[in-house]
């Protein structure tokens, strides 16, 4: 007599029915970027101005996957008489991701938030080797690090944040007054015109290009980089309206000792013996520069005295 089939294997058949059904949830990456939380683990980043190489992560990390290399730096004093100081300046600094378990503790105990998370994860290699992102790769990664989470209502923003504002407007009115200076050292050379004084206050707004995209690679804040970047076309401003003004100085000093000659050598009044007027004008009226006129006009009263002088002896 045939047996029943089994209640376990019923339910199999129905589940297996159920699911042959169901449509299929596959995501279809890469055609479809799977939406991750923001705070997702995928790469780690370096803010490489924030690093001291005080090694705490390298110490600190169970994979022993960070690399960091670095010299002593001598840097002058900041004024005058004072001392010396040294301090590390970072020459390696890498992550080998196909060691690193994502643990974050790297990320939890630098104390100077030099590391971030960042959510990126399409960072898969074809070599092993190139799994070691070194410190320019991990600077890159920053410009996907997501905001910090807004702060909630009634607190205080950190001190960090706060003393970093306070930098960045302090800058911004160095700049500006560097460029206020700047606007104004340029104006005894060349007296303003309304047009001109226009030119000057959008100078204040002027920034060195070069040097925002220098500073900005470099990592730093974009309001720092314009406050600097400000500063640098002031001073290069500064700068070339001074080499304006050498040459304006010489052309004037020039002028004014151009226009002494005439004046020495034309004819003074009570000094008619010394002038030929009547040679004056007609070389005035050849085209000749007063200068030479004045100058072969004398020659000319000259000759005639000499003339005279013959005539009277002669007549004796
Ligand atoms: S996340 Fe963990 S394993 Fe990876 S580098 Fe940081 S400390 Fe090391
Ligand atoms: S813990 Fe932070 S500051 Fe110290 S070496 Fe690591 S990244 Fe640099």
């Amino acid at each position: 007599m045939p047996t029943m089939p089994k209640i376990g294997l019923l339910k199999g058949l129905g589940l297996t029915l159920k699911t042959a059904l169901t449509p299929a949830t596959t995501q279809q990456y890469p055609h479809v970027k799977p939406d991750l939380p923001p705070r997702t683990r995928g790469v780690i980043a370096l803010m490489e101005e924030n690093c001291t190489v005080c090694f705490q992560c390298a110490r600190e990390c169970p994979d022993w996957c960070i690399y960091i290399d670095s010299h002593k730096l001598t840097v002058p004093p900041k004024e005058p008489g004072g001392r010396t100081r040294t301090r590390n300046q970072l020459d390696r600094f890498a992550i080998d991701f196909a060691l690193c378990m994502y643990c974050g503790i790297c990320v939890e105990v630098c104390p100077f938030d030099a590391l971030f998370w960042s959510p990126e994860f399409e960072y898969s290699e074809y070599r092993i080797a190139d799994l070691t992102h070194e410190k320019e790769r991990l600077r890159e990664w920053m410009d996907t690090v997501p905001p910090p989470p807004p702060l909630e209502v009634g607190a205080t923003s950190p001190k960090e944040v706060e003393d970093g504002h306070k930098a960045a407007a302090k800058a911004v009115e160095e700049a500006a007054e560097a460029a206020r200076a700047a606007a104004q050292a340029q104006q005894p050379a060349a007296p303003a015109a309304e047009g001109d004084q226009q030119q000057a206050a959008g100078a204040a707004d002027e920034i060195d290009q070069a040097t925002f995209d220098r500073l900005v690679a470099e990592g730093k804040s974009e309001r720092v980089a314009r406050a600097k970047a400000k500063a640098a076309a002031a001073k290069q401003r500064k700068q070339s309206g001074a080499q304006a003004a050498e040459p304006a100085q010489a052309e004037a000093q020039t002028a004014e000792a151009a226009g002494q000659a005439p004046a020495a050598t034309a004819a003074p009044e009570g000094e008619a013996a010394t002038f030929d007027q009547a040679t004056y004008d007609r070389l005035i009226a050849e085209g000749k520069s007063e200068r030479v006129a004045a100058a072969k006009a004398k020659a000319a009263a000259a000759k005639q005295r000499r003339q005279a002088g013959r005539d009277q002896e002669g007549e004796g």
